[in-house]
């Protein structure tokens, strides 16, 4: 199948980047993915996407976004992506088919590292979350712990703090490497204490996060801290796997950008966390989105 522009990605950023593209009349084919949706899909109510006063479920909301996007023509496959080539055209391979297009946009997002331990999957969504800015609304007058030692985690915590009684900070090591200015914050905070040298071995809870259980890996002793949240800080993986080398990344793995959405190949274009390791908002996923479909516009009209 050939079209003028391919998205790699479903989430805002590649969803926005199919409607522009589809109402800008360049037929664009969204490699979705076998679990389309990104983020929102595992997240409960969002109530900092404008234009829903009430809020909406992550899932509804991407949705409406796959559902406006084929509305204007976007064709959706729900394949993954595993190769991406430069030919006469761009070759986007995924396990099924091939998909030959003038441009690509990838906005393939990066998944929140998880700890891997008892709970956090059952209770993802329902108390365990990896997004501050998100989530922090609903933790009013509650306790909440937050595991890393790097800038998100006191970041986080601090944020945290607006809302929360209580914010644990728990980390696996003595010292972190948050930088001076963003650890001196936290620890200057009356709200934030630490738990260092600490792990986090289960999240429990009934329909809820109740409690985590903590072992400390020096004394190995283990004792259970009642919270209401957990919030994982612990990094992202940017997904870049089906690039290969073929595009420049930074040190950390994101996709390196000029103006946050041209990338060092000519006619390839980025959008969303995979590019931007600070901000991770859908909105501005979605606003990154829009930009590289109007720069992919604008391209492909210089190379008809
Ligand atoms: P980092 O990779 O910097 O830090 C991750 C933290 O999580 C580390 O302390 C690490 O521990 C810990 N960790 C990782 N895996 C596990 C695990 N399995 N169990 C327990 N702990 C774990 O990620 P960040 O998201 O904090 O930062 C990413 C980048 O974004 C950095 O460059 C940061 O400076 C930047 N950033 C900047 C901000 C700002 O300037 N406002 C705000 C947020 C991020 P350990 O230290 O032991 O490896």
């Amino acid at each position: 199948m050939t079209s003028d522009l391919i998205i790699i990605g479903s989430g805002p950023a590649g969803l926005t980047a199919a409607i522009y593209a589809a109402r800008a009349n360049l037929n664009p084919v969204v490699i979705a993915g076998t679990s389309w949706g990104g983020q929102l899909m595992t997240t409960t109510e969002v109530e900092n996407y404008p234009g829903f006063i009430d809020g909406i479920l992550g899932p509804e909301l991407m949705e409406r976004m796959l559902k406006q996007a084929e509305k204007f023509g976007a064709k959706i496959v729900y394949e993954n992506a595993t190769r991406i080539e430069k030919k006469e055209k761009f070759i986007v391979y995924t396990h099924q088919s091939q998909y030959f297009g003038k441009s690509v946009i990838v906005a393939t997002g990066a998944s929140p590292k998880k700890l891997g331990i008892k709970g956090e999957e059952e209770f993802w969504g329902k108390g365990v979350s990896s997004c501050a800015t998100c989530d922090g609304a609903f933790f009013k007058n509650k306790v909440v712990a937050v595991i890393g030692g790097g800038d998100s985690a006191m970041e986080e915590a601090t944020f945290l703090t607006r809302f929360a009684s209580k914010v644990h900070i728990i980390h696996r090591k003595g010292e972190f490497r948050a930088s001076k200015f963003m650890q001196e914050r936290a620890k200057s905070n009356p709200k934030i204490e630490f738990i260092l040298n600490s792990i986090v071995k289960e999240v429990q809870g009934e329909t809820v996060v109740k409690n985590i259980l903590i072992e400390n890996v020096l004394s190995n002793e283990s004792n259970n801290l009642t919270v209401d949240g957990v919030f994982l800080a612990i990094g992202h993986i940017p997904i870049t796997d089906f690039l290969g080398n073929q595009i420049e990344l930074t040190e950390t793995g994101y996709i390196k950008s000029a103006d946050g959405v041209k990338t060092s190949v000519e006619g390839v274009f980025v959008a969303g966390d995979v590019e931007d390791y600070k901000y991770r908002q859908a909105i501005t996923a979605a606003g990154a989105g829009c930009k590289a479909a109007l720069e992919a516009e604008k391209w492909l009209a210089g190379h008809v």
